[in-house]
C-alpha cells in the first residue's frame, strides 16, 4: 500500500476574513499535528507539493466569464460583477488571493486523482479540497471552484467511471448537479437534512435524470443523528451501491462539520462515527482520491484529518497529542486526547424517518445501478 499527501504550506496563508468560520490556517494545523504525531515520515507515504490548477481545467466545469471575474476578485477587491456570480458579500467575500487559494485546493485535487488513477498511489489524500458547492458560474457555501467536480471530470474523461461520496454535514450539491443526467459517476451524499441546514437540497427522492437516474444518491440524516445512526446509514448505503455500481475510483469529501462541537450545524457526531466510514472507505480496495471539506471548530478539522491519515496507512498514532503542541496552538484543542468519547444515542422516533429512506433507496434506487 503506498499512499500520498498532496499539500503546500501555501494553503494555510489564506485568510476569508477575521469573523468568517472558514478558516485555511485549520490546515497547517492538521498537518503540523501530522508531523507532530510522526506522521509525515512513513516509509510508504509521500508529501507532494500541491500545485495550482490551470485554465483549461477549471474550464471542466466553470464558466469562462466567472473565472474572469474570480480571478479579478483575487486583488481583494469586489469586482463589479462579483455579486452577480455571488462572489463579494456573505459566505463568499472577495478576500486576497481568493483565485490563487481556490487553484490550490483544485490542482491539488487533481493531482490526488491522477495519482491514484495512475497507480502512482493507491490513496491520495487533498485536505485542501472537497469544496463541493460550487456551481458552473457562481460560488456558493465558502466555495469558489469545484474541486471535486474538476477532478472528477478529469478521470471521466480518461475513460474512468467514478464513485463519489460525500460524508460533509452539507449536502454536496454542486457535484450533483455536474453529474445529474449521467450514470458514469455515481454521487453519494450523506448530509444534515435540507429542511435544517444549508444549502436546502438533498432529498431523499432526487435521484438522478435521464441516463443518471439511480445514479445520485441522497440520504438526509434529522439534526443530533449522531455516530451510531449516522455511521449505521452509511453502512447499509454506501457498500451496497459502491458494489453494484464497480466504480475504477473513488473520489470521496471528508467534511468533519458533522461533529458534535461544530459551530454550524447539528449531527452530533465523534470521531468514532468518522473512523468507521473512513475504515469502510479504505475497505472497499479501489484506488482512492480523499479529499477534506467542511470542519469549522479546527480542532476537530486537525484531529479527525489526523486520524484519516493515520487510517489510510496503516499507522497508530499515539492517543495523546503533546502538551507543547497544545499550548502552541492557543486554545484550539478542548482536551489533549486525540480521539473524542463516544456520545449517547438519539431517540428513536428520528431513527424511523433514516429507516423509511435507507429502505427507499435500497428497494427502488439500488437496481436501477445494478441493472445499468
Ligand atoms: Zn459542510
Amino acid at each position: 500500500m503506498t499512499t500520498a499527501l498532496v499539500y503546500s504550506d501555501r494553503f494555510g496563508a489564506f485568510h476569508y476574513g477575521a469573523d468568517h468560520p472558514m478558516r485555511p490556517a485549520r490546515l497547517r494545523l492538521t498537518f503540523d499535528l501530522m508531523s507532530e504525531l510522526g506522521l509525515t515520515n512513513l516509509p510508504d507515504a509521500v508529501i507532494i507539493e500541491a500545485r495550482q490548477a490551470v485554465e483549461g481545467e477549471l474550464l471542466l466545469f466553470h464558466t469562462p466569464e466567472y473565472l474572469r471575474v474570480l480571478r479579478e476578485a483575487n486583488t481583494g477587491v469586489i469586482p463589479v460583477k462579483g455579486p452577480e456570480h455571488g462572489i463579494g458579500y456573505g459566505d463568499n467575500p472577495a478576500f486576497k488571493g481568493v483565485f490563487e487559494w481556490s487553484c490550490y485546493s483544485t490542482g491539488a485535487s487533481i493531482q490526488a486523482a491522477e495519482l491514484v488513477a495512475s497507480g502512482g498511489a493507491d490513496i491520495a489524500f487533498n485536505i485542501a479540497g472537497g469544496l463541493h458547492h460550487a456551481m458552473p458560474g457562481r460560488a456558493s457555501g465558502f466555495c469558489y471552484l469545484n474541486d471535486a467536480v474538476v477532478a472528477i471530470r478529469h478521470l471521466v474523461d480518461m475513460g474512468h467511471r467514478v464513485a463519489y461520496v460525500d460524508i460533509d454535514a452539507h449536502h454536496g450539491d454542486g457535484v450533483e448537479y455536474a453529474f445529474y443526467d449521467t450514470n458514469k459517476v455515481l454521487t453519494i451524499s450523506l448530509h444534515e437534512s435540507g429542511q435544517w441546514l444549508f444549502p436546502g437540497t438533498g432529498l431523499v427522492t432526487d435521484i438522478g435524470i435521464k441516463e443518471g437516474k439511480g445514479f445520485s444518491v441522497n440520504l438526509p440524516f434529522p439534526p443530533g443523528a449522531g455516530d451510531g445512526l449516522f455511521a449505521r446509514g452509511f453502512e447499509e448505503i454506501v457498500p451496497a451501491f459502491i458494489g453494484a455500481f464497480r466504480p475504477d475510483v473513488l473520489v470521496t469529501q471528508l467534511g468533519v462539520d458533522t461533529f458534535s462541537t461544530d459551530p454550524i450545524t447539528h449531527l452530533n457526531l465523534t470521531t468514532n462515527g468518522f473512523e468507521r466510514m473512513v475504515r469502510a472507505f479504505k475497505g472497499f480496495g479501489v484506488p482512492w482520491a480523499a479529499l477534506g471539506g467542511g470542519g469549522y471548530d479546527l480542532g476537530n478539522v486537525a484531529r479527525a484529518w489526523t486520524l484519516a491519515w493515520a487510517e489510510m496507512n496503516g499507522a497508530a498514532p499515539p492517543e495523546t497529542i503533546p502538551e507543547d503542541f497544545i499550548l502552541k496552538n492557543g486554545a484550539i484543542f478542548k482536551s489533549d486526547k486525540l480521539r473524542d468519547e463516544p456520545l449517547k444515542p438519539l431517540p428513536d422516533a428520528d431513527v424511523r424517518i433514516v429507516e423509511k429512506d435507507i429502505a427507499f433507496l435500497i428497494r427502488e434506487v439500488l437496481p436501477m445501478v445494478l441493472g445499468q
